[in-house]
């Protein structure tokens, strides 16, 4: 009872108490984030760290490792979204992961062996390229898996961005399939710092264009950073959301862009000249 009579004039003072609407769109406006975790699989200890991360990061797992199905089971069962992380052809010869796609392959070896993996990874929502600095700059096989994706719709992608060649996310929008590109490598440097830096940079790019997605791996450093830095999200004023949600704040933000541009475009049509 003390507790209601001490906050009825706090709350009364509080402009949000009267319109709720209000402020949950102000909290729905707030910068977004989202994270992947991707090269899970092949480690049943690392990757059980990240399934306890807090929030919904995203899992991106190998196809055909070890301990994919059952890690992306829990996953999944743990509110996580699961990604298959798609092994492609990079510029530097490295070996390739098991179920990997090549630029010599047919379309119709491309097309069974994505579906394959697919079916390799359970609760698969959207797929993300491992490597690949060779295949995401070719737009033929680009638009195969596209054309795949859409098949399986809905499925969303996100290009790792392996290469500033990439036509991925390109062919990705032509042929109807939702996609992002990640903003931030959180370790492309395995250093503690390095880490915490470019998490930062993650948080700035958001405030600046209102989201922004980083893609770690399973390391001890990254995920050490990440369960320090993910609870201190929210009174940052950040909000880390699933990456199809993402996906669906940057289509919205396009879809606004797209129609004041539109709109100012006619009004400077249907505008006479000022002489
Ligand atoms: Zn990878």
């Amino acid at each position: 009872m003390r507790i209601r009579t001490g906050l009825w004039p706090v709350l009364f003072l509080c402009p949000a108490f009267f319109s709720p609407l209000n402020a949950q769109q102000r909290a729905l406006s707030a910068p977004a984030i989202s994270i992947i975790i991707d090269d899970m699989g092949k480690r049943l200890e690392a990757g059980q760290r990240v399934l306890a991360l807090p929030g919904p990061v995203a899992c991106a797992f190998l196809p055909q490792a070890r301990y994919t199905p059952r890690l992306a089971n829990t996953a999944h069962a743990a509110g996580k979204e699961v990604m298959l992380h798609l092994p492609m052809d990079s510029v530097d010869q490295r070996p390739l992961d098991a179920g990997a796609v090549t630029l010599d392959m047919t379309e119709q070896q491309f097309v069974s062996t994505v579906q394959a993996d697919l079916a390799s990874v359970p609760h698969a929502t959207g797929i993300n390229n491992h490597m690949g600095s060779l295949l995401t700059r070719h737009p033929g096989h680009m638009l195969w898996l596209m054309r795949l994706m859409q098949r399986h719709s809905p499925l969303f992608f996100v290009d790792s961005r392996t290469t500033v060649e990439t036509v991925a996310r390109l062919v990705a929008a032509e042929n109807g399939v939702p996609a992002s590109e990640r903003n931030v490598f959180l370790d492309n440097q395995l250093d503690t710092g390095e880490i915490t830096f470019q998490f930062n940079r993650l948080l700035q790019l958001a405030r600046k264009q209102g989201t922004a997605l980083a893609i770690g791996h399973p390391s001890t450093l990254t995920l050490a950073v990440l369960e320090q830095q993910i609870p201190k999200l929210e009174q940052q004023g950040i909000r880390l959301v699933p990456v199809s949600e993402l996906i669906e704040l940057q289509q919205e933000d396009e879809h606004t862009w797209r129609t004041s541009w539109s709109h100012s475009h006619k009004d400077a049509k249907n505008s006479k000249p000022s002489l």
